[in-house]
């Protein structure tokens, strides 16, 4: 079944470029998956807050090994006016334990993870053509690249030699 499927090309590695992937090598379908940072995460040098436990749609018990800083254990919600303001803060000692409620993550660190999650399972599926990097589409080990655009010019992968 697999075989008969057409490969796809996701362009940009970032959360929803990599679970887009995810679906998609989890149902055998081969992916491409290229961004303009080598190694993956390296343009997204940003922190934030992962709230919620969507991801395990796409990677079950995420938790147990994704790289994250911490657990996020309350929340603040302050009201301001330009001269006073109070804070009301919500915590939840549950939070504090697996599965946790939300994590601060460093997108370098967990975009990278993501697209080494798409290649493990792309393996394990058979889905095999997940790849890392435009590097790795230009030194032509993902064939089914023919172009792709840097800094708004169109650089073409070397010619390949069919086996
Ligand atoms: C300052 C800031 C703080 C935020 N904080 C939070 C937060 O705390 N919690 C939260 O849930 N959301 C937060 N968000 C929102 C969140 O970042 C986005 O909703 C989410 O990143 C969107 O995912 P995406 O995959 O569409 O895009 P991105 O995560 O931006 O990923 C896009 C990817 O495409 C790559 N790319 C771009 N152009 C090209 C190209 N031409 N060729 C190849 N690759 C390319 C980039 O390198 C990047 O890896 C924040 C956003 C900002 C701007």
């Amino acid at each position: 079944m697999a075989e008969k499927l057409p490969g796809v090309c996701i362009i940009g590695a970032g959360m929803c470029g990599n679970a887009a992937a995810l679906k998609l090598v989890r149902e055998g379908i081969p992916v491409t998956l290229i961004d303009r940072g080598s190694p993956i995460g390296s343009k997204n040098i940003s922190g934030g807050i992962l709230w919620g436990r969507e991801l395990e749609e796409v990677l079950p018990r995420f938790w147990e090994e994704m790289p994250y800083e911490r657990p996020i254990t309350s929340k603040r919600i302050s009201f301001l006016t330009d001269k006073s303001g109070f804070t009301l803060e919500f915590k939840n000692t549950e939070w504090r334990q697996p599965p946790h409620a939300g994590f601060a993550i460093l997108r370098a660190r967990v975009d990278k993870w993501l697209a080494e999650k798409v290649k493990q399972i792309a393996e394990e599926t058979g889905a095999v053509g997940a790849k890392g990097s435009a590097k790795a589409a230009l030194e032509d080990k993902a064939p089914e690249v023919k172009a792709i655009t840097v800094k708004r010019t169109v650089v073409h992968p070397p010619p390949r030699v069919e086996e």
